[in-house]
């Protein structure tokens, strides 16, 4: 192979690599995607093996209509291939909400059908007073309205310092910790007010939750394709060992299946991996090195996945939470102590559900998850499990009956599959480095780097949102980049 043949090299064919990849290809820039997997697409990855069909991890898009992939797929040619699963006029109930107030024994439960306008359901969920849905309606009238300019200023203030400036009724605080633990794997303490309320508003005005005819694996699929259509070449199970620099700028990279040599390249393989590990520390300031260094990962999920011989859940998603189950810091502090969780909140997806080959005939797939740890050695990891694995004999008695096999995710699993840990406790994140104040909005990691060529994308780097839709927005910018930095090159020459 010709040292010259490519102008650009991305390394990783998740959202962030495989969108930028896509579209760097279908402007003519000549493009090597390396992926360290025998499959392709990351995170966001399907599996298809004996008579089962289904995202590895619990997926749900938002924002649902506008979401960064409509945007690429518009602009690869292939829009009328961006189906969601579900109908818009699909008359079943879609969601059940499970919850429990601190004082009750027990969970209630309510279903909901797809694209609910009324929340007096949800309030009826938590036998709320007519007090306690005037106030919550305030403040989710205010969410849902919320100029994004206005947004981007709370960047500096965490959800729950903008929460405490407002009446705010209990539960509905309660739900917004679950909801930073689901949408962001963030506590609400920490996570940046900008980066939540911009999900919920998305989540609000446009939708989410959803998933894809095909599933999110889907997404990858296509995306694949187009860029092999365009000429791109794709090389997997080459993982890249050392991102070559010389005299200030990057020269290609070397990988477990060769060397490879052009003027870009882009990582998705995280801002830490890529800085610490694969250019290294000696190429970048010290004050970059000690920024990078400091930069503090996302939560992870862990999941179990269940292989049933017959249905037991009839909605396609099922959150479980209670005041006391969602995790903030102090609670997380606890969780570390190990032993097993007394209750954790539980996001459940039934691929069964939006896609009727997700399982052989007559059965059903699920996959139930909570957040936890990036740290891929975690101890309490398995406690967690036990407890997942009882909450959900608690919730379908049918369960265990019905169960011919169990899979279980966690860290560990996600830092094999994606991100290498080379900081302590980090390499199991779920986004990908924590939506947290410091490090989100004006104050997010930019794509662009101090190494001429060398670009970031991915959730790490220059986007906000909701996980794959924030890395494919960062891949959409990476592409615009990375043709801006060859143009100044062939200007030069
Ligand atoms: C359990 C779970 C549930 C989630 N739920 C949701 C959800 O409901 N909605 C949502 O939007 N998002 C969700 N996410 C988050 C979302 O999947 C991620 O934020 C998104 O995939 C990040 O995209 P990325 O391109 O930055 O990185 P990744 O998807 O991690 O892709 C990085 C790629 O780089 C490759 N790579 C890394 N190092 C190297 C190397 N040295 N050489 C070659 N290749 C390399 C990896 O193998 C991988 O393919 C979830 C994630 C998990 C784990």
């Amino acid at each position: 192979m010709s040292s010259q043949e490519y102008e650009a090299i991305v390394i990783g064919s998740g959202p962030g690599g495989l969108s930028c990849a896509a579209l760097l290809q279908k402007r003519g820039v000549r493009t090597l995607l390396v992926e360290k997997n025998s499959m392709l697409g990351g995170k966001m990855i399907s599996i298809e093996k004996d008579g089962w069909a289904y995202d590895l991890f619990p997926h749900g898009q938002v924002p649902m209509r506008g979401s960064a992939f409509e945007t690429v797929f518009a602009e690869l040619g292939v829009s009328d291939e961006f189906e969601p699963a579900l109908e818009p006029d699909d008359e079943r109930d879609i969601i059940t909400l499970a919850y429990r107030r601190h004082e009750w024994d027990k969970y209630k439960t309510v279903t909901q059908k797809q694209a609910m306008a009324d929340p007096q359901p949800f309030f009826d969920l938590w036998e709320a007073t007519e007090d306690e849905r005037e106030k919550a309606l305030v403040v989710m009238t205010e969410l849902a309205m919320m100029p994004d300019e206005d947004i981007a200023k709370l960047d500096n203030m965490t959800m729950h310092e903008w929460l405490s400036e407002r009446d705010v009724p209990a539960p509905l605080y309660n739900y917004m910790g679950l909801h930073a633990n689901a949408s962001l794997a963030e506590p609400l303490d920490l996570v940046a007010a900008s980066e939540q309320i911009l999900i919920l508003k998305q989540i609000m005005l446009q939708g989410g939750g959803g998933q894809y005819k095909g599933g999110f694996g889907m997404l990858t699929k296509v995306m694949a394709r187009e860029f092999e259509k365009n000429g791109g070449e794709i090389l997997t199970e080459a993982k890249v060992e050392r991102i070559n620099v010389a005299d200030g700028a990057v020269t290609g990279v070397e990988t477990a299946r060769g060397s490879f040599d052009a003027p870009v390249v882009v990582s998705s393989a995280g801002i830490q991996p890529t800085v610490l590990k694969l250019v290294g520390e000696e190429h970048f300031d010290r004050g970059y090195v000690d920024y990078v260094k400091g930069l503090v990962p996302g939560w992870a999920f862990t999941s179990v996945r269940y292989f049933l011989s017959r249905p037991v859940m009839d909605t396609a998603m099922y959150v479980v939470w209670s005041d006391d189950s969602w995790l903030d810091t102090a609670r997380f502090r606890k969780q570390k102590e190990g032993g097993e969780p007394d209750e954790v909140i539980l996001f459940m997806v039934n691929h069964s559900f939006y896609d009727e080959h997700a399982a052989p005939p007559g059965k059903q797939v699920l996959v139930s998850g909570t957040v936890c740890s990036s740290n891929p050695e975690a101890k309490e990891i398995e406690g967690i499990w036990s407890c997942m694995d009882r909450q959900m004999r608690e919730l379908f008695p049918d369960i265990w009956d019905a169960t011919e096999r169990k899979e279980y995710n966690g860290p560990r699993e996600i830092s094999n599959l994606t991100r290498d840990a080379v900081l302590p406790g980090q390499g199991g994140e779920c986004v990908g480095l924590a939506q947290i104040v410091g490090q989100c909005g004006s104050m997010k990691p930019k794509s662009e780097t101090s190494i001429r060529g060398l670009y970031l994308a991915g959730a790490d780097a220059g986007a906000a949102g909701m996980g794959t839709h924030q890395a494919a927005l960062s891949g959409i910018e990476v592409a615009r980049l990375t043709q801006h930095c060859l143009n100044k090159m062939y200007k030069a020459q």
